[in-house]
């Protein structure tokens, strides 16, 4: 830290994303990513988008928004995009936290949310999953608080029912409920109909995991019209062209092609159940998951050596090395083929270690 350095930020402790190692080619099952590669409509659109890079982009992205509404059954005045989800993630905890009123969110679930909570100096509540790691909806009920959630949770893979969902937001109308949706698409149930109901519940997408743009970073906010124009406030008080014009185009060729993304949702959804019951041959408890990863572990070797051991063999998964989850291994479910390669590596390293 320089001399410099605001004091207001001598306690940040950043985010920490997950590796992506260029030592050697790997079999990349850590950071949530999708193994396929985005919409060819997606990567025609950016190439097209390419050709106008001299002017700026459009802040309001208008036709991606159009789409979008189109496709998600709201208005264009109830959608906002941002430079990826952590963008917005950081708008919202602007927007919508302060000193009076504090976030709630559990103890376990993604970085980000401490990591912006702390940055924009709020007070944060980190509220204990329940034993079998789900998220005890009685405990958000009328908190007074700006609740997060993501649904499904991660790094658990488990959701909550949309009962409990709508439950949390009518108990709580005086604050406003956020929904991180970012792996709805692998078999959880989206509370975006719900916005109609309650002008209280802000939906966070995102294209990087069943869209297959991380690399692209494109977020979605959906919810009513005064909290969409709280965060285009945010927005243009901070970086008004904040989606560039070629992930703009190319988002809005993701949309354009919703067969492709329906099927690399099934098939990531077949890669995983084909991976749970392949390793529950082998010993593993695995949470159920309706995300593209899963939480996994066995008595037979740690969270930790394991991690080294398949990454040893050329396989990236991801190890939190934190209370309640050192034993487990987070793994992203990535292509058949390199599902059976971690499941052949896996059984290489038990037989190796007993
Ligand atoms: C991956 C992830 C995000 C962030 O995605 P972006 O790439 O910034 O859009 C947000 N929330 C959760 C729970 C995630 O796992």
């Amino acid at each position: 830290m320089s001399r410099f350095f605001s004091k207001k930020y001598e306690k940040l402790v950043p985010y920490v994303p997950g590796e992506q190692p260029q030592d050697r080619s790997y079999i990349k099952l850590n950071t949530n990513e999708s193994p396929f590669q985005a919409s060819p409509k997606a990567q025609a659109r950016a190439q097209e988008a390419m050709g106008r890079l001299q002017l700026y982009s459009d802040p309001y992205c208008t036709l991606l928004t159009k789409k979008a509404a189109d496709l998600y059954g709201v208005s264009t005045d109830e959608v906002l995009f941002t430079n990826g989800s952590d963008e917005l993630l950081n708008f919202v905890i602007m927007a919508f936290c302060d000193g009076d009123t504090p976030a709630a969110f559990p103890d376990i679930t993604y970085g980000f949310y401490t990591v912006f909570a702390d940055l924009n100096a709020v007070p944060y509540r980190q509220i204990p999953l329940q034993a079998d790691f789900s998220v005890n909806a009685a405990d958000y009920i009328g908190c007074n608080k700006t609740v997060i959630i993501a649904n499904p949770n991660a790094p658990t893979g488990l959701a909550l029912p949309i009962s409990d969902v709508e439950a949390i937001v009518k108990s709580n109308p005086n604050n406003v409920v956020v929904i991180d949706e970012a792996y709805v698409d692998f078999g959880g149930e989206t509370a975006v109909p719900l916005i109609k109901k309650y002008d209280n519940l802000l939906i966070v997408q995102t294209f990087s995991k069943s869209r297959s743009m991380a690399g692209a970073r494109l977020g979605m906010a959906i919810g009513s019209p005064q909290l969409i124009a709280d965060l285009r406030a945010i927005q243009f008080s901070t970086n008004p062209f904040n989606v560039n014009a070629m992930t703009m185009a190319a988002g809005l060729g993701a949309l354009e092609d919703e067969a492709y993304f329906k099927r690399n949702c099934a098939k990531i959804i077949e890669n995983r159940e084909w991976t749970t019951l392949q390793l529950s041959k082998l010993g593993f408890t695995t949470i159920p998951s309706q995300t593209n990863f899963i939480l996994t572990k066995t008595s037979a070797i740690g969270g930790k050596a394991l991690y080294l051991a398949l990454k040893s063999k050329g396989i990236l998964i991801r190890h939190f090395d934190k209370p309640r989850l050192r034993d487990y291994i987070r793994v992203t479910i990535g292509t058949a083929e390199e599902m059976g390669a971690f499941i052949a590596a896996v059984q290489q390293i038990l037989e190796e270690n007993v």
